[in-house]
């Protein structure tokens, strides 16, 4: 197995979450080469703010021969990559297709006035990054409300149970009831996340490596949120059909190389678990400026449509990058 990489820098438009600042964000493609001659692309993005490993850590490391989480899914999805290079088929191809949240990643900067062209766009829920501005937040949600669209929040984990149930009692009955989950409302904890689950659903996704998925007495959450970027797929699915979890796909808000993988991971389970997988939440892309791979993707509504190419598609783009063998230094 060869492995080259090509680093890229994206530009968020707005502060993407509770823990991230609007810097310019980094991540390297890979290009795995196998014998054979099959050649797969994957991204790796991390988020050290949420805990994983620096790039430049997560690549020596690769180089030394150890593999993060991260690593392992990049790994494992530049293979399914190269497969379906191989067989000249899309991603998308063997799947049925997933609707995507609307996503909101700070409230301040969101217009109001946009959530008629939201709906009419075909979108029905929204996910809103939560836990920064509580007044503003909660009458952005009234309105949200009122539209008729569904809720996501997300705190990323960055509040406390008591912070939480304040929060959800400032939040009037008619709009809580069109929350569909709040995921991540506060660090995993087995028995407050329970009470918690009496008030609102709540989705496990950051929190995800906390659960002591052996040893667990009842479910932790209502809803799994997958992000195959980190996260061993059919390990994921295992635990939603043991506990009975319904499942979001999620990007990692990353580059759109890793946001056409995991939306081809959403749409094949779709295809064979169609009760299970919920809206999903790969559409985001656009809230980084637009770059040569994220203008290269067609949008219709809330669906992103196949790109041209096999795999993932891209393939020109991905021919044409400048590859830097990774042993090199
Ligand atoms: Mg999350």
């Amino acid at each position: 197995m060869k492995i080259s990489h090509s680093p890229y820098l994206l530009y968020p438009r707005n502060s993407l979450n509770a823990v991230s600042v609007g810097e310019a964000r980094e991540g390297t493609l890979l290009k795995v080469e196998w014998e054979g001659g099959l050649v797969g692309y994957a991204d790796l993005h991390p988020w050290p703010e949420l805990g994983d490993l620096p790039l430049v850590r997560q690549i020596s490391d690769l180089r030394s021969g150890y593999s993060s989480d991260l690593v392992k899914q990049s790994l494992w999805m530049a293979r399914r990559d190269a497969l379906l290079r191989h067989k000249v088929q899309h991603i998308f191809s063997g799947g049925e297709p997933v609707k995507n949240n609307w996503i909101v990643t700070n409230i301040q900067n969101f217009d109001i006035g946009s959530l008629q062209k939201i709906k009419d766009l075909g979108f029905t829920t929204l996910k809103v990054k939560a836990g920064r501005s509580v007044a503003a937040e909660i009458a952005a949600l009234e309105k949200i409300a009122e539209a008729g669209l569904g809720i996501r929040l997300d705190f990323n984990a960055s509040g406390s149970w008591d912070k939480f149930r304040n929060y959800l009692m400032q939040i009037p009955a008619k709009v809580l009831s069109r929350i569909e989950y709040v995921e991540d409302p506060f660090p995993f904890d087995p028995s407050l996340w329970n009470e918690a689950r009496r008030l609102v659903p709540i989705a496990l996704d950051n929190q995800y490596s906390q659960v002591p998925w052996a040893s667990l007495q009842e479910a932790p959450c209502d809803v799994l949120v997958l992000k195959p970027a980190k996260t061993d797929v059919s390990e994921a699915l295992a635990y939603c059909e043991k506990w009975h979890l319904k499942m979001t796909v999620t990007s990692y808000m990353d580059h759109p190389v890793g946001v056409l993988h995991a939306l081809g991971v959403a749409m094949e389970l779709k295809k064979k678990h169609p009760n299970l997988i919920l809206d999903a939440g790969c559409l985001t892309h656009h809230l980084y400026e637009e770059d040569v791979f994220s203008s290269a993707i067609t949008v219709q509504g809330a669906y992103i449509l196949q790109t041209p190419g096999a795999g993932v598609g891209f393939d020109h783009l991905l021919e044409t990058l400048p590859w830097q063998p990774l042993s090199q230094q």
